[in-house]
């Protein structure tokens, strides 16, 4: 199977990209949601995280309580260290599952920390959509309502977009229409198509 590996900073239109290219479809893999799925009720990485914690972890459904989560691992290292260790194994397995059943011609890995996680590896190839830090800010915060403050804290935690231009083997650049976008991809889609075919 060929992967395409989908990336770019928050609020860069990694969605908008691969929704359009499902909307031709190629079948895409959301690490973020393969993410949220490994921690599903049911799920042995969170009967993991239970166990080491107790009901404090989880909300009154029996659903993983993150923000609880994610405050006890950022005062803590070592429970950040514990707690990928359980996540990042079952989250790559899920994202290789996901991807083996893929049926179209070739699919997509969707996937902000793409370089930083290493799923690169599980590509062919790396396409990175591009945007300058005004407009991805300017984006990211009318569409979550997020403070400004918030999103460059998310930007300078993630891998520069020098370093991710230079790793990236493709680069879409979605600083203007979302229609200047789709005409970059569907060139993107037909290479893409040429070497999942070779
Ligand atoms: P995140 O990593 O935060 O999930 P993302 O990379 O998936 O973000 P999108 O959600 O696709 O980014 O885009 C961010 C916001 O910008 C969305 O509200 C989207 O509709 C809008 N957007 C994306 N591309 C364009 C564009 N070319 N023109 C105008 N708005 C756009």
């Amino acid at each position: 199977m060929f992967v395409l590996g989908l990336t770019g900073g928050i609020g860069s239109g990694k969605t908008a990209a691969s929704d359009y290219l499902a909307s031709k479809g190629i079948c895409v893999v959301d690490a973020d949601v393969v993410a949220r799925q490994i921690v599903e009720p049911g799920q042995p990485a969170l009967a993991a995280i239970t166990q080491r914690y107790g009901a404090d972890a989880l909300l009154a459904d029996g659903s993983l309580d993150r923000a609880w989560l994610r405050q006890k691992v950022f005062a803590e290292p070592a429970e950040r260290q514990w707690l990928e260790s359980q996540t990042h194994p079952r989250i790559r397995q899920a994202i290789i599952d996901q991807l083996q059943n893929a049926s179209s011609e070739y699919a997509v890995l969707v996937s902000p920390l793409l370089f930083e996680s290493g799923q690169y590896q599980l590509t062919q190839r790396t396409l990175l959509i591009d945007v300058a830090e005004d407009i991805q800010i300017a984006r990211a915060t009318s569409r979550d309502q997020n403070d400004e403050q918030q999103i460059r804290r998310i930007i300078a935690a993630q891998m520069s977009r020098t370093d991710k231009r230079a790793k990236a083997d493709d680069i879409a650049d979605n600083s203007e229409d979302l229609a200047h976008l789709y005409q970059q991809l569907d060139q993107l889609h037909h290479t893409y198509l040429q070497l999942a075919q070779a």
